[in-house]
């Protein structure tokens, strides 16, 4: 086997520069004899490394300065109950944009604390499409407007932005952050689990304009609460340093290699290459409207389960990892998140073709 290329929807697959570092550096980070694992986050050099990644994230994003960057734990899914505990305030309800796994998820836990309302976003007919995104005349009435511009599961995007008028907007970005450019200022927060584009699994970063912040019910714990978070530069509690140092450097990795601008540019053009040739295929089909194809999560299926599963088998021996849709949809998924490399959507489609041409 050639060149192996892992197409898994998260944890998943880190640029290999970064990997290398870390391997590089492991028994001796910054010269101290030690790994970066082994020394206090409050010792001067982590310290230095914290200040650092809060500064390259915020360039990448060009993330104003009225906005605070945390890094917590309890991945996306801490954040499903935190945002409610934090943002709840004197309109006591939320509305929430579903149209796939992780917005309806995002919903019901928000459900054991709040009074939540919920819009079906979704048009389904014979493919998957986002209808209008206009809530300008009712989001007043809501402390914060919910959505998640990229379902990872079912590979639907949302480029838009919904307009909530003057309500505060949330998004999920778990899948989709740092992989095209945004305005934040548009938001009022954002967060995302690091397993997909940020780093490893264990750490979630939480972009919240300031404003935001000190409202908490007072019966939010100290870990979930932005305020105690912010005011203790995210250490509250003893924050998953590895993790934070792997994501330091992907910050710099990207930086390197262009930023937000250069990553958008490659990965329209890796999800372009995919997206054609499935349209031209007799074998293969994506079901996702044309303007809500994303980016990150490429969905297809033989409509034959079968099939798919022989698909997958045999698209590991060629060393294509991964490829197995999510339980709750099966076919496939090829996630293709910014360390995928553009021979890797190659590989992905020769072996499409071969594949095709014995079993079409
Ligand atoms: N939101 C989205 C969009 C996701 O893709 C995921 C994980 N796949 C989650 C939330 C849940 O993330 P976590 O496991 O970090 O809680």
């Amino acid at each position: 086997m050639s060149q192996v290329f892992n197409f898994s929807a998260g944890p998943a697959m880190m640029p290999k520069a970064v990997l290398e570092q870390a391997q590089q550096e492991f028994v001796n980070w910054q010269d101290q004899q030690t790994s970066v694992m082994e020394v206090s986050h409050r010792g001067k050099l982590f310290m230095q490394l914290v200040g650092e990644s809060v500064a390259d994230f915020r360039e990448l994003y060009r993330i104003p300065a009225n906005y605070q960057i945390l890094f917590l734990q309890g991945g996306a899914r801490g954040q499903f109950a935190a945002i409610p505990m934090n943002l709840i305030g004197e309109k006591g309800k939320a509305l929430y944009l579903t149209g796939g796994h992780w917005s309806a998820t995002a919903a019901k836990e928000a459900r054991l604390f709040a009074e939540i309302d919920e819009i079906n976003i979704l048009e389904q007919s014979d493919e998957s499409r986002v209808g209008k995104l206009d809530f300008s005349e009712i989001a007043d009435q809501y402390d914060y407007v919910h959505y998640c511009p990229n379902e990872t599961i079912s590979g639907v995007e949302i480029f838009d932005l919904p307009n909530v008028g003057n309500a505060v907007l949330v998004a999920d970005m778990s899948s989709n952050i740092l992989s095209r450019e945004i305005d934040v200022s548009k938001f009022g927060l954002i967060y995302a689990g690091a397993q997909k584009n940020l780093g490893p699994a264990g750490i979630t970063i939480v972009i919240v304009r300031e404003d935001l912040i000190g409202h908490a019910r007072k019966e939010t714990p100290s870990i979930w609460n932005y305020e105690v978070q912010s005011k203790s530069d995210s250490m509250i509690n003893t924050p998953p340093t590895f993790a934070w140092y792997l994501c330091s450097l992907v910050f710099k990795h990207l930086l390197a290699q262009g930023g937000i601008q250069a990553m958008e540019r490659r990965n329209r053009e890796k999800a372009a290459l995919l997206y054609d040739y499935l349209d031209q295929s007799k074998l293969y089909r994506n079901t996702v409207a044309k303007q809500n194809r994303s980016l990150m999560n490429v969905t297809f299926t033989t409509g034959d389960e079968g099939l798919n599963a022989k698909f997958v088998a045999e698209a590991l021996e060629n060393g294509l990892q991964a490829l197995k849709g999510h339980k709750v949809l099966g076919g496939m998924r090829a996630s293709i998140y910014n360390a995928m490399p553009i021979d890797g959507v190659q590989a992905l489609i020769a072996f499409m073709q071969k594949f095709e041409r014995e079993n079409g």
